[in-house]
């Protein structure tokens, strides 16, 4: 989501005359959009800062801009830190960048983190890609996990409209792009704000409805989307996966931990058997699917029995990607109030242990693509290795092979599987034309 809205300013400052620089220490202007998901992600920022305040003090019209939800959070109070930041901006208002911007360059220090609705955003994204795209269904989130500040910071959801969406969708399909990722924190949620008729029964705009919507873009071969929250997954979102051929057969549902009671406490609202059903359905239908989540340990008052269950989840389940944490006491959420916080001894302690676990997992989930041919959409030069290209298999697993960029770039090529590895693959392009995955087809 960070990424996505980095690009998205990226692109209002190129539309408003900016050039990128690669040396910040060149720039007339920085913006550094910013993540609070945990401590060390917050304190990055003001690293980065310190250097650029000196430089600010012999280059005063350089001007400095801290966007995103350190940002939302901070407010004010990174101005009286920072006195010499030009513009605070809450991720609300990434849209925004262009009349801030002109109000600082009018002579004013602004702060922008009141909550507001967010418009469609006219200009192009400066895209990191050619290949693959970021495309924003819903913004913010309504729940309420118990250690989570992104709802303080990203506010309440928004969701745009399927036209809008689709419209993005085919100009990029237009440019080139091949895949597209549709972004919500919760995309589950989608739809929910939009005003509506009822259908048989249901409310018309849902995600499963915004798939049958978007899938027949021309130019997109394939569509993803994340993040998924197994409270609200249904097996009609399911079953449309399966039936929607450029839907991917990966996804992406953090289950945070594999105990009820530390569920409970997280205020998540499933329990691990829910989580399990899900996943069997999941590989009733596709039974290829690949599968991906986020998880967290040593939440407060997590014992070591209670982290058991959560290696046994995933011992279980068998992840293709899992990204773990160690639990990070957030501002103004309720888990960081509570008197039963783990020591960092714990914390790194389990968060090694599940580590381990993943790879061995994943390493496992591996070994089904040796021998296989797969369609990978090609996306890059490998960077370590230029006689070599990169891309991804419909489960989003990287996979290199030797190739020429010029010529594959946005191409989706047979490739067979040589080698595995846990998180990604080698192997040899072939000839066969593989249509569709045999899962979909
Ligand atoms: N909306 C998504 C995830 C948003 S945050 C969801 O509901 O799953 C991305 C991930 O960061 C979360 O899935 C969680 O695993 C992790 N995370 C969030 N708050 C955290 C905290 N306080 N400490 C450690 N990890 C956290
Ligand atoms: Fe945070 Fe995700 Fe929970 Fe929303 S659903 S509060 S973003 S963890």
């Amino acid at each position: 989501m960070n990424k996505a809205d980095s690009e998205r300013m990226a692109g209002i400052l190129e539309n408003m005359g900016f050039q990128w620089s690669e040396d910040p220490d060149h720039a007339d202007l920085i913006l550094y959009n910013t993540c609070t998901i945990r401590d060390n992600a917050e304190q990055k920022v003001y690293s980065y800062l310190g250097k650029q305040v000196k430089r600010k003090h012999e280059k005063p019209d350089l001007t400095l801009v801290v966007a995103g939800c350190v940002a939302q959070q901070e407010g004010e109070a990174l101005l009286r830190r920072v006195p010499e930041l030009d513009l605070v901006m809450g991720p609300q208002h990434a849209n925004r960048l262009q009349d801030l911007l002109e109000q600082v360059f009018d002579g004013n220090q602004v702060v922008a983190t009141e909550p507001v609705h967010i418009f469609e955003d006219i200009t192009k994204p400066r895209r990191d890609s050619t290949v693959t795209a970021w495309v924003n269904v819903i913004y913010g989130c309504n729940e309420r996990c118990t250690y989570c500040v992104v709802p303080n910071v990203r506010g309440q959801e928004q969701s745009r409209t399927p036209e809008a969406i689709r419209s993005e969708m085919e100009a990029l399909g237009q440019q080139g792009y091949r895949e597209i990722t549709l972004l919500g924190q919760n995309i589950d949620a989608y739809g929910r704000d939009l005003p509506g008729t009822t259908v048989d029964g249901r409310h018309k705009h849902t995600l499963t409805d915004l798939l049958y919507y978007v899938h027949d873009v021309p130019g997109i071969d394939r569509i993803r989307f994340a993040t998924s929250h197994p409270r609200y997954f249904t097996e009609r979102l399911i079953r449309a996966c399966a039936e929607l051929p450029k839907v991917c057969e990966h996804f992406h549902i953090p289950f945070q931990s594999g105990d009820n009671e530390v569920l409970k406490a997280m205020a998540r609202g499933y329990t691990h058997e829910k989580y399990r059903r899900i996943i069997d359905t999941i590989r009733h239908y596709m039974p290829d699917a690949s599968i991906s989540a986020d998880a967290i340990v040593a939440f407060p008052g997590e014992t070591e029995a209670q982290f058991q269950n959560t290696l046994k989840l995933v011992e279980d389940i068998g992840f293709d990607q899992l990204n773990t944490a160690a639990y990070s006491p957030r501002p103004g959420t309720p888990a960081a109030q509570w008197d039963n916080q783990l020591s960092e001894t714990v914390k790194s302690d389990r968060l090694q242990r599940l580590n381990h676990l993943v790879a061995l997992k994943a390493a496992e989930r591996s070994q089904r693509y040796l021998g296989r041919i797969e369609d990978v959409l090609v996306e890059d030069q490998n960077p370590k290795d230029s006689t070599q290209v990169m891309g991804r298999t419909r489960g989003n697993r990287l996979v290199f092979f030797a190739g020429n960029i010029q010529e594959l770039q946005g191409k989706t090529v047979p490739v067979e599987i040589t080698t595995v590895r846990a998180f990604s693959l080698t192997g040899n392009r072939v000839a066969t034309p593989v249509a569709t995955s045999p899962v979909c087809a």
